[in-house]
């Protein structure tokens, strides 16, 4: 088949050395362009030293290497005011940051807060255990019949009780793209809520405007858009994140420490308690100008050449199920499962023919018990995938319906 990659296999060094290796699990986290691997060693060989310590060049200039990284990643995500993107460790924490700072101050018995059914249990587990501690309740909106949130129980559920609505941009585990404009009108207009937005698996895919979609906060992961594990961003509101607790304590989030309490630094300080990760932020500022240099309406536009292509030939092996809404409302993974044959079985036979797929929950067990299914199997596709990797998991495909019908 040939669509070409976006970006060249030689860019990435582990493509590059494993030329039969065709990587097909992006969602769980992308492979890694040189450009942002020697942005990491070049931070650590000509920049190190604890940023916002030091009186010296040195560390004046791991300061500015980590504020310069700060405002590059803000831009890329249309956060004009860039001293409210927070760096965390990835979406997981940043969504355990908004639970307990502004969840812990403002829900209480009675209210409630709302997902969807479709979440990655990072942005559902946080909001279930804010609802036990407190006392609130947790309403889940399903899904459509493609398993995307079902718009007309939104507007049923939310409403003045609503304190939080907790909802992800992109589905890992079927690719669901939420309409969050709709989201967002219904919110708006029924409730005071804070909306929340996962967007793990959305940065890495599609153009994101922060400013322009009138949220609350807004989480990604670093490691799934080219850049280091380990890093990860928060945006919120300046009126927000000006209001809440600091979520942990320590060095450099501090204004003053007395004997008997402290104050507070200015954001985005008071969110980064400790020695802030300069090097993994300066590699994903790289990670972010490599994508910006593909472009992301290309990133997109390939994306959807390959689902589309992968989807009608995995649709036409038999026994086939696949999740999701039209190729065209997904992003980046393909989720199916064949008549018989185990996910996890499909997998490890994958894998002998150098497909890497995932097999399993996707951490999303809420949608899996509505989907009836313990587990599904998710080919992701990223800029560097091309049609070779598409025949490939065919050809595998074909070849473990084969072995499975012989074993019968
Ligand atoms: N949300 C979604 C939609 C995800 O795909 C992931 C990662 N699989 C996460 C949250 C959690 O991200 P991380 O593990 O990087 O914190």
């Amino acid at each position: 088949m040939s669509i070409a990659s976006l970006a060249p296999r030689a860019d990435f060094p582990l493509l590059a050395a494993n030329p039969a290796l065709h990587y097909l699990d992006s969602a769980a986290t992308s492979q890694k362009p040189a450009a942002m691997l020697d942005a990491l060693r070049h931070f650590y060989e000509t920049s190190n030293a604890n940023p916002h310590r030091g009186a010296y060049a040195l560390s004046a200039l791991a300061t500015d290497a980590y504020h310069d990284a700060r405002a590059t990643i803000a831009r890329f995500v249309g956060v004009a005011d860039a001293d409210c993107l927070i760096f965390t460790r990835g979406t997981t924490e940043s969504m355990n940051l908004v639970a307990s700072s502004w969840g812990g101050a403002h829900v209480g018995p009675g209210d409630e807060i709302v997902v969807s059914a479709i979440e990655h249990h990072a942005n559902f587990v946080p909001w279930q255990q804010l609802a036990l501690r407190t006392g609130a309740t947790l309403r889940i909106v399903e899904l459509t019949s493609t398993q995307t949130i079902d718009l007309d129980m939104l507007r049923d559920v939310i409403g003045a009780r609503t304190k939080i609505v907790a909802i992800t941009h992109v589905s890992n585990a079927v690719g669901s793209i939420t309409p969050l404009q709709d989201v967002v009108r219904i919110v708006r207009s029924r409730s005071a809520a804070v909306i929340v937005v996962d967007g793990a698996q959305a940065v890495p895919h599609l153009a994101v405007n922060f400013d322009a979609l009138d949220i609350d906060f807004y989480a990604f992961s670093g490691h799934k858009l080219l850049g280091p594990m380990g890093i990860g961003v928060l945006v919120g509101r300046r009126k927000l994140l000006e209001a809440m607790p600091p979520y942990q304590f320590g060095g450099d989030m501090i204004e003053w420490v007395r004997d008997a309490d402290s104050t507070w630094n200015v954001l985005p300080h008071k969110f980064e308690a400790g020695t802030p990760n300069a090097a993994d932020a300066v590699a994903l500022a790289a990670a972010v100008r490599y994508l910006d240099g593909l472009g992301m309406a290309n990133v997109r536009a390939h994306e959807i050449a390959l689902l589309e292509a992968a989807e009608a030939r995995v649709r036409a092996l038999p026994g086939v199920t696949v999740y999701g809404p039209p190729a065209a409302q997904r992003s980046g993974v393909l989720s199916f499962s064949l008549a018989d044959v185990h996910p996890h079985d499909l997998a490890t036979i994958l894998d002998q023919h150098g497909v890497c797929i995932r097999a399993g929950h996707h951490c999303a067990q809420p949608l899996m018990r509505r989907l009836g299914v313990s587990a599904t199997a998710r080919a992701s596709f990223y800029v560097y995938s091309d049609g070779s990797d598409v025949d490939a998991l065919v050809g595998a495909l074909t070849a473990a319906q084969q072995l499975f019908a012989t074993v019968d």
